[in-house]
């Protein structure tokens, strides 16, 4: 399991008019159904500073690796998501041309310092990971009788016979019939 990476840090007082920001990171995050999910990533960040405000353009590309939800096998997924936002000093300012509105969240900032975008792409990339995760579309699971991956040949159990649910059920019927 990898660790977390650390800060990705933009320096703002960089920025002229535009800059690019490149990072690489590795996120453990938590899967809908409360597994694990690694995350390998390359992050870029465009910052476009204006009078008062930097809009940040980022693209996050890589993998994610889970648990398959068939067959708890390994699942890999390409990642490649991408998200804006705007920071800005006092005034709160309008997005840059060719940018939704409603896309938009405007955080304020002190200064020209330090922006740490770590947190936002863990959230792009949380979102990015399936309820179900699967190692393959058709991924046929695991035998319910005797364990084996069927993704890896057929086990040869039967999957009507010894089920112990249907044994339950002739029992039943079985009672039934005598009386
Ligand atoms: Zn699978
Ligand atoms: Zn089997």
């Amino acid at each position: 399991m990898n660790d977390d990476t650390g800060p990705m840090e933009l320096d703002l007082g960089r920025v002229e008019t535009r800059s690019t920001f490149s990072f690489d990171g590795t996120f453990d995050l938590p899967t809908p159904e409360g597994g694990n999910a690694a995350c390998a990533v390359a992050v870029n960040a465009t910052v476009t500073r204006s009078a008062s405000s930097y809009c940040v353009e980022a693209r996050v590309r890589g993998s994610v690796r889970a648990e398959c939800h068939r067959c708890l096998g390994s699942s890999e997924l390409p990642i490649d998501t991408a998200f804006t936002f705007i920071l800005h000093r006092g005034e709160q300012a309008p997005p840059p041309d060719g940018v939704d509105e409603e896309d938009i969240v405007s955080i304020p900032v002190q200064g020209d310092t330090m922006f740490d975008l770590y947190p936002r792409v863990r959230e792009a990339l949380i979102l990015e990971i399936p309820i179900k995760l699967l190692c393959r579309e058709d991924c046929r699971g695991v035998c319910m009788k005797c364990g084996a991956n069927l993704n890896e040949g057929e086990c040869g159990c039967d999957p009507g016979i010894g089920d112990p649910r249907w044994g339950a059920l002739k029992k039943f019927l079985n009672g039934e019939s005598k009386t």
